[in-house]
């Protein structure tokens, strides 16, 4: 059982939640890291007591360093800082939820320093998959999905039979706030619609991610890399109601699926009590209340993201490390006002199609594909 905890990215939505969790179940929390939201960590550090914390501005760094002088946490700073609290603190757990690939140098460095890895960061596995799982093999450290959808798969799996590997993933997807309407349709949106998503209460960049069905993607190739799979053998399906958080399918054709409200504090809380459970937070699941649940096929035309990601991931090497980027720039890019949604797929592919071929690659190839692929979309 998880005693205690490092908490990167504590101040964004899955932070706050974690934190909730371990308020709950009593963990002790050993560090905490924010990008720059100085008084949300404030108040946390104030709470929680951690030894370490850090915030990745190094302006917002020694500005907190001040506010908490008269306390017993040691404050650091930048993308080091991070790697401090992700490798040094006490705790035995890391449970990351950075955006974006800036969560990628703190995996690694959660790995090297043999911590158990609670994952809520995709985009570490999407942009790096094939060396974090090796680092991971390497150093026998264990990575468990805080994704929902991850989780569902992993909570699906327990039990499975050794004779046989399972014969499909079936992820499912809410569809978004755009579901059901044409590309045609999609070209006017605004950012206000985007940032309505139906079930789950989220940040605004995987919120967009959400809108373009970028993330069923991302999450496709997490699921890849999580549990040794093709990309062929995932299916994804729509699912209004976000309840079947996802579900494997084994070769009797059995289909084993978890079920639950959409709260990230269910996923939370396994990542760190497993193999164990214990009473949660949430809320329980009255089927006779929400009467139906529904499921579609996706419309691919209309969301060609989930294409781009399989493309890349099929493709392999630092293809699914250009996708990520791009998309981070381009979501960005569309939340700041500067592009059309459609535009989001647009120079996804364009960056997808020009990225050169790095199959074996290391830390530095990944962060020069990085570089490379915002170079590509701030230029178009
Ligand atoms: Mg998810």
């Amino acid at each position: 059982m998880t005693k205690s905890l490092a908490i990167l990215g504590s101040t964004g939505s899955i932070g706050v939640q974690s934190l909730d969790v371990a308020r709950k179940c009593g963990y002790r929390v050993e560090a905490l890291t924010a990008n720059r939201d100085v008084d949300k960590i404030e108040a946390q550090i104030r709470e929680f007591k951690p030894a370490m914390a850090a915030l990745a501005d190094e302006t917002a760094a020694a500005e907190l360093k001040q506010r908490v002088a008269d306390t017993d946490t040691k404050v650091y700073a930048g993308k080091a800082g991070v790697c401090a609290c992700a490798a040094e603190s006490e705790a035995d757990t890391v449970l990351n939820s950075i955006v974006g690939i800036a969560g990628l140098e703190p995996t690694l460095a959660a790995l090297h320093a043999h911590k158990k890895l609670a994952l809520a960061n995709k985009e570490t596995l999407v942009a790096g998959g094939q060396l974090v799982m090796q680092t991971a093999k390497k150093e026998n450290v264990a990575i468990l999905p805080v994704d929902s959808e991850h989780s569902a798969i992993f909570q699906a799996l327990q039990g499975k039979p050794t004779n046989r590997a399972l014969k499909k993933i079936i992820l499912t997807a809410s569809g978004g706030p755009f579901f059901g309407r044409s590309k045609k349709e999609l070209e006017a949106v605004t950012v206000q619609d985007a940032l309505k998503h139906p079930n789950w209460d989220m940040g605004a960049k995987i919120t967009v991610d959400s809108a373009t069905m970028m993330n069923k993607g991302l999450e496709l190739i997490e699921a890849v890399w999580l549990f040794s799979v093709r990309p062929e053998d995932i299916e994804i399906v729509v699912h209004r109601e976000s309840i079947v958080h996802s579900a494997v399918e084994y070769d009797d054709n059995s289909v084993i699926a978890q079920l639950g409200l959409p709260d990230m504090r269910i996923p939370i809380q396994y990542a760190l009590t497993y193999p164990e459970r214990f009473e949660s937070p949430v809320g329980e699941l009255k089927l006779s209340e929400i009467g139906k649940l529904t499921f579609f096929e996706p419309d691919y035309e209309a969301f060609e993201c989930i294409n781009l990601c399989k493309e890349a991931i099929t493709k392999g090497g630092l293809y699914p490390a250009a996708v990520n980027s791009a998309n981070e720039e381009a979501n960005a890019l569309f939340r700041q006002g500067k592009i059309g949604f459609l535009d989001i797929p647009k120079r996804v592919a364009h960056v997808l199609h020009t990225a050169p071929n790095v199959q074996n690659y290391s830390l530095e190839d990944i962060l020069e594909m990085d570089r490379f692929a915002r170079k590509a979309v701030l230029s178009l």
